[in-house]
């Protein structure tokens, strides 16, 4: 890890930071963290693997489990699993796809998951709900919500207000869309660094079951297909170059995060804010591309 972290702080090529939710744009382009943890628990991490970043769409994972966890397959008469290959905040396919979007972790589909979560709740049970979540996954109750982040995103967030408004034109949200939409920039804002990512993420590599207490997160089944689903629409319209490159589940975040999964082998996060031109994080593709290609961690063989 210290290697991969070397050689990715002497690169010149870095991305842009993602500057449409202005708080996020404060973030150091230099920066680059990577965390490991193996089969056994072990952890092998390098760089800036404690600082605290936006973990935004990665939050994705961990809603599409807990909404699984409550509705079962139910919830797939709300959301599609079919790649998008439009960016992440794209509206075009809603349009013609009846308000139901193509899949849980594009904006559209992200904010239709959350929508399932709250049923039944008040906002502030269900981002109590899905904060507790994570920090049991990660096995740290310190994991907390930047609000500065959160209240950015929502002075900004034009562009998801229209695709809730839309999908709740259709009939595909039951709740106020403020109210959806409160809590999805929330969860969004949760700020987490790679250890604690990678912690999150253990249970996706072992099949459904955090390896430390033996407790199920989620059957072996969904926790297979939540990793398919990371694999094909993980990274927007730049899944196939992800899987092509990197090949393995993986889910980025616009702050520069990326979880990524070695099924039976290893949960993975890195973190560089620089953005490639879908808004995923550059360096972060780069240092998993070597990683898995030393480690000949790729589930497509060495
Ligand atoms: N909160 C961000 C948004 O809604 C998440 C996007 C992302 O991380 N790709 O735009």
């Amino acid at each position: 890890m210290s290697e991969i972290a070397e050689e990715m702080r002497q690169r010149p090529d870095r991305g842009d930071v993602a500057t449409y939710i202005p708080e996020l744009a404060r973030a150091d382009r230099q920066a680059f963290g990577i965390a490991v943890i193996d089969n056994a628990g072990q952890i092998a991490a390098a760089g800036d693997c404690e600082t605290l970043f936006s973990a935004q769409s990665i939050t994705k994972v961990f809603t599409l489990t807990l909404a699984l966890g409550m509705v079962g397959d139910r919830l797939w008469r709300r959301v599609g699993r079919e790649p998008s290959g439009n960016p992440f905040n794209s509206i075009v396919q809603l349009e013609l796809e009846k308000g139901v979007p193509r899949n849980p972790f594009i904006n559209a589909g992200a904010i239709a998951v959350t929508d399932v979560i709250l049923s039944g709740h008040q906002p502030r049970e269900a981002l109590g709900e899905i904060l507790r979540f994570m920090r049991e996954l990660a096995e740290d109750p310190t994991i907390a919500i930047d609000e500065a982040v959160a209240a950015s995103e929502k002075r900004t967030g034009f562009r998801n207000v229209a695709l809730a408004n839309f999908m709740k034109s259709y009939g595909v949200l039951d709740n106020p869309v403020d109210f959806t939409l409160g809590v999805y920039f929330h969860h969004c804002a949760i700020a987490m660094s790679c250890r604690q990512l990678a912690m999150a993420g253990r249970y996706l590599a072992h099949e459904g079951r955090n390896p430390a207490t033996g407790f199920l997160v989620i059957s072996p089944e969904r926790a297979r297909r939540i990793n398919a689903i990371m694999l094909t629409c993980g990274h927007y319209d730049g899944s196939g170059e992800f899987a092509y490159r990197v090949g393995l589940p993986g889910k980025s975040g616009v702050g520069g995060g990326i979880l990524a999964i070695a099924p039976g082998k290893a949960s993975i996060a890195v973190w560089s804010p620089g953005l490639d031109a879908a808004g995923n994080s550059h360096l972060g593709r780069i240092a998993l591309e070597t990683l898995t290609k030393r480690m000949g961690w790729s589930i497509f063989g060495d």
